[in-house]
């Protein structure tokens, strides 16, 4: 049947006149002979009506953590406006489509909510609307738990749901609608002047996503490659070709020689110091790891430790420490910058260009790790922007 998944995000459905961008391009991939799945976000942004914080915003905090269903319940309102508003956009076209809930598209996930993962898709109801030429136009980010209450599948969802969708129905395509041209050497919100990376394998995007780069999620990434669906992220509002993410082949090698791919980063890092003066120096990690407290660019030395822990995570962090009669020192306001190409791999030198870079900027390296494909630098966040541009340029991005 030639199908494509289409996702478009809250930007691009944002207005009338958006969606028409939108409608172009399901037009674009009908007139191509392909059959067209649509996945669409909330509405908008931040401080738009039905964006996904601002439904969030009308629950009090202790509501939110205590009722977790019943957030759901709320939070998958926006899809559900976007999807039927979209449906509608489309008739207006002359293009018949079925809005569906995520529960109505058949996503069944597990009832961990407010972050479930998808467990079974029942494809049949779309099957059933594409046999009759219409289009499915599915509210991403949701579905249901197997006793039928909604589920939401966490902030970037619909990217998920898009690559959920693909899977299941053997798409030869998943494509990811956004408001820039596809995967930049660096957010262009922080260096304008980000290139366009044409291609990339699955690992670098992975770790693009799972860094920082909020363009696609990491889980999306993760479907699109155990399926082995190509993956493209591109511009709803314009003709570029975008980003097309693929299993790295020979002629990508070929192609793609660059030491460093792009640059990206996570902020509100905590830097945490704890040294060998308290009897449970030795189990600290279990500790955490036990308490879900998430840490990470560990170095372990015979007397003492560094890792870094999310802001959001300080409060419980102390608690524990206090409880353990540990003493920390720490710094708050850390930004983890990621540089990130499987290109540098066995390729010495990239360290200490990095440093020499920064070093030149005036900018405090408060921490390093590395893999075959990823250099992380800890600096503080006031650095933040002056790093990822200074570097940007150092490397030729
Ligand atoms: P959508 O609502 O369409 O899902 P998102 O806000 O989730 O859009 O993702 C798109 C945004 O991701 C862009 O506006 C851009 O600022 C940001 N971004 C961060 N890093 C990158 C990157 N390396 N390449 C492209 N965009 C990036
Ligand atoms: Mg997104």
């Amino acid at each position: 049947m030639n199908i494509i998944v289409q996702k478009f995000g809250g930007t691009s459905v944002s207005t009338a006149e958006n969606r028409i961008k939108v409608i172009n391009k399901i037009k674009n991939a009908i007139k191509n002979g392909e059959t067209p799945i649509v996945v669409v976000s909330a509405i908008g942004r931040k401080g738009m009506p039905y964006a996904t914080d601002t439904l969030l915003s009308l629950l009090d905090d202790n509501f939110k953590e205590d009722n977790k269903l019943a957030t759901d319940m709320l939070i998958s309102c926006g899809e559900l406006i976007s999807t039927v508003t979209m449906s509608n956009d489309l008739l207006r076209e002359g293009i018949e489509s079925i809005p569906l809930t995520g529960g109505q598209a058949g996503i069944i996930t597990n009832n961990n909510y407010n972050n479930a993962s998808v467990i079974n898709v029942h494809k049949e109801r779309i099957i059933s609307i594409l046999k009759a030429k219409k289009i499915p136009v599915i509210a991403g980010f949701q579905g249901i738990d197997e006793d039928g209450f909604i589920t939401t599948l966490g902030r970037g969802g619909s990217d998920t749901t898009a690559s959920i969708i693909g899977a299941a129905l053997n798409a030869k395509r998943i494509e990811i609608y956004t408001d820039v041209d596809g995967i930049m050497t660096a957010d262009p919100r922080i260096v304008p002047d980000a290139n366009l990376i044409d291609r990339i394998d699955y690992n670098e995007i992975f770790q693009f996503a799972e860094q920082g780069a909020k363009v696609v999620h990491p889980r999306a990434i993760e479907i699109a490659m155990r399926y082995n669906i190509p993956l493209m992220v591109k511009n709803t509002f314009t003709d570029c070709n975008g980003t097309m993410v693929k299993n790295k082949d020979k002629c990508f090698e070929v192609t793609n020689q660059k030491l460093i791919t792009g640059i990206t980063s996570s902020g509100d890092r905590v830097r945490i110091e704890i040294y060998k003066n308290n009897s449970v120096y030795n189990n600290i990690l279990s500790i955490l790891s036990s308490n879900l407290i998430n840490i990470d660019l560990i170095n372990i030395f015979p007397d003492h430790e560094v890792f870094t822990i999310a802001k959001k995570d300080l409060d419980a962090f102390d608690k524990l420490m206090k409880e353990n009669n540990v003493e920390y020192t720490n710094i708050i306001g850390c930004s983890k910058i990621s540089i990130i190409g499987t290109g540098m791999h066995d390729m010495p030198g990239v360290m200490a260009n990095i440093v020499i870079c920064l070093n030149r900027e005036n900018i405090n390296i408060l921490q390093t790790a590395d893999s075959n494909s990823t250099i992380w630098c800890l600096v503080e966040e006031k650095d933040n922007t002056n790093a990822i541009k200074a570097l940007h340029k150092n490397f030729n991005l």
